[in-house]
């Protein structure tokens, strides 16, 4: 699934593309994850921005289109004019004034695009309750600390929930983790230990960010090039293979549904609940 480095990524492109162009044409899927895409007509777009694992493109009509890429979502952009080309998995698609389409593919349908009054999520509720941005100043160890510490969840299950910081999933939560030597399933955190966990955070989304994001399978930036971060892992995915750090091999285990990879030499032991 996407997360901050890859969906800022594709911001980036976006952003380079889309700014000063109106929306004369839009398709949506009927299904009401979908739908309406379509609201986004006339409109015409001024930036695009990002939350979390969110796409925020601001409208000069006071409304922002929503996207979330779920796991499988892909943004393209085809050239000139004529009948948009939608293949089997465009879900939407939006024509504009200088004839190019941009469409919005999502094979596994996870995705979510909506159009809003700008600000307004209530719609979106994880998106309206996420924490801050990881490269907020406001983000501090502290501030992660308070999130973490208070939890009775593993300390990855709350971390994904996206109200302690907004933008880390599966690949850059273990990957952080395991830079803080902190162990994924533990309930508990000391200070020294968030400050540690916020600079693994941060370090393993600039890496991902360096690197245009992480494709395992099916991430591609607009231009429909992959990332580079799969060669840069540290720990997600490499169960039984050595500990970069330590040499020892590498173990996974699920927990609240989520596999998770781990050194239980550098990380401690795994918690007994
Ligand atoms: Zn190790």
């Amino acid at each position: 699934m996407p997360e901050l480095p890859e969906v800022e990524t594709i911001r980036r492109q976006l952003d380079a593309m889309l700014p000063g162009s109106r929306i004369v044409a839009a398709w949506a899927h009927p299904s009401a994850k979908f739908a309406s895409a379509v609201d986004a007509t006339g409109a015409a777009v001024m930036a695009v921005r990002r939350r979390g694992k969110y796409l925020l493109v601001d409208l000069d009509n006071g409304r922002e289109l929503i996207a979330h890429l779920g796991m499988t979502g892909a943004f393209s952009i085809a050239e000139h004019g004529g009948t948009p080309v939608a293949g089997p998995y465009t879900r939407a698609w939006w024509t504009l004034d200088d004839g190019r389409t941009v469409l919005f593919d999502d094979t596994r349908r996870f995705g979510r695009i909506a159009v809003v009054d700008a600000g307004q999520y209530r719609s979106l509720p994880t998106l309206d309750a996420l924490g801050p941005e990881p490269f907020d100043p406001m983000f501090t160890p502290k501030v992660l600390w308070e999130a973490l510490r208070g939890t009775k969840r593993r300390l990855k299950t709350q971390l994904l929930s996206q109200r302690p910081v907004a933008g880390v999933g599966n690949i850059y939560a273990d990957e952080a983790f395991w830079a803080a030597q902190v162990h994924p399933a533990r309930r508990s955190l000391t200070l020294r230990q968030a400050e540690r966990l916020h600079a693994g955070i941060k370090q393993a989304l600039v890496r991902g960010l360096d690197a245009g994001g992480t494709t395992l399978r099916d991430y591609r930036g607009v231009d429909g090039r992959g990332g580079e971060n799969q060669f840069n892992l540290d720990c997600y995915g490499r169960r039984g293979l050595p500990c970069h750090r330590c040499g020892d091999l590498l173990e996974a285990a699920v927990w609240d549904g989520r596999t998770t990879t781990y050194c239980a030499q550098c990380q401690g032991p795994t918690p007994r609940r």
